[in-house]
């Protein structure tokens, strides 16, 4: 069943109180990471789960046969870099069981992506998502704080190579960063037969040097690759992914997510589950519900699931927008007293 097909499906789910369905997982499988992405990760030290705190596969397929019989469809692995946890092709195979999700898509930094795609292929895994914000190797170590452009472009390069359903790259657009880089990055993507995915520089839990200055928004990003690239039009393509897609005259597909210009909370149905097994109804929620704690004492997870899904009223980034003063979501001290407000604990 190709991606399309895959999401025109439709299950009945429940919805919440702005009628948005539950049918979107974002798993983060690890919070720790080993690049330190200046977006993401930018202070020295960061305090980690205890292994003991993370929940096992067994747990974590548990509840999505859970999400999955109250509607959820399609999940994405995420983390902190998700290809850090030693079992992931093994969950990936046990996910791809369930026959109610049909779609089961990675978010990673790739820089270990070479030696694990093939495996993760075979395993069930559909679509593969790739971020990658530059192709300057003094650029990327800069942004992530390590040496990794080699690494990195091995592991996407591998991944096409591999024929996965769809292999998108995600680009955080940063004004003085990687604005002037936008035209080249698209190229590249198109020679691997890959969707590029500009996202605007958000002020999520992390982000603690973001400034409204630094976005570059989606009209700004049209402007860039029209100037080079001549006519765009609006794709008509449906879904209710977070990108809004465009087309080049030559028919090439690119999208742009623009949670801070736009904000699309209105058909959002993404809940995220951090490794701990705290549930987030939205990424700019200040605090979660833990789910694991409720597995582990075997409560009747169900009921309490469609509860809260039911009276979810979270629109984050719309209400984020209508600040009048935007500056940084959380200080470093907010987050030192809680790090599941961290983007790399939930998940992006
Ligand atoms: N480590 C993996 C990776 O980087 O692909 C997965 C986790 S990372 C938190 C998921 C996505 O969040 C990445 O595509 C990253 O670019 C995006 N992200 C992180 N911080 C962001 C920010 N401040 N604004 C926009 N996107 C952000
Ligand atoms: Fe790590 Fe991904 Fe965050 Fe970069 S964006 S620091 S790779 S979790
Ligand atoms: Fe969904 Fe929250 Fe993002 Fe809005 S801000 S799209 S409600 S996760």
């Amino acid at each position: 069943m190709s991606v399309v097909e895959r999401f025109k499906t439709t299950r009945s789910a429940i919805s919440d109180r702005f009628r948005r369905n539950l049918r979107s997982l974002r798993i983060s499988v690890v919070d720790r990471c080993n690049l330190r992405c200046r977006y993401c990760m930018p202070e020295d030290d960061y305090s980690w789960l205890p292994q003991r705190d993370l929940l096992t596969n067994q747990e974590i397929v548990h509840l999505v046969e859970l999400f999955s019989s109250l509607g959820v469809d399609r999940i994405r692995i995420t983390g902190g870099e998700p290809l850090l946890r030693g079992d992931l092709t093994e969950l990936v195979a046990s996910l791809s069981e369930n026959r109610s999700i049909r779609d089961i898509a990675l978010t990673t930094n790739a820089t270990r992506l070479a030696q694990y795609a093939e495996g993760l292929h075979a395993a069930g895994l559909h679509r593969i998502t790739v971020s990658l914000d530059t192709l300057e190797s003094d650029k990327m170590k800069f942004m992530t704080g390590r040496q990794v452009m080699a690494k990195t472009r091995e592991g996407l390069e591998t991944a096409a190579s591999i024929g996965f359903g769809s292999l998108k790259i995600n680009t955080v657009v940063i004004r003085g960063f990687n604005d002037d880089e936008l035209c080249e990055l698209f190229l590249y993507a198109k020679s691997l037969g890959a969707e590029i995915r500009f996202i605007e520089y958000m002020d999520v839990g992390g982000a603690t040097h973001w400034s409204m200055e630094q976005v570059v928004d989606r009209n700004e990003i049209l402007k860039i690759l029209t100037n080079r690239f001549g006519e765009i039009n609006a794709s008509d393509i449906e879904g209710s992914a977070p990108a809004e897609t465009f087309t080049l005259q030559d028919g090439t597909r690119f999208g742009i997510i623009s949670s801070v210009s736009s904000p699309f909370c209105s058909t959002c149905d993404r809940s995220r589950i951090t490794a701990d097994g705290i549930w987030f109804l939205c990424l700019y929620a200040a605090s979660g519900f833990d789910l694991r704690s409720k597995l582990r004492q075997q409560e009747n997870l169900s009921d309490f699931i469609k509860d809260v899904w039911q009276n979810r009223d979270d629109r984050g980034a719309e209400k984020r927008s209508q600040q009048v003063q935007r500056s940084v979501l959380y200080d470093v001290t907010d987050l030192r007293r809680d790090h599941h407000r961290e983007m790399h604990k939930r998940g992006g």
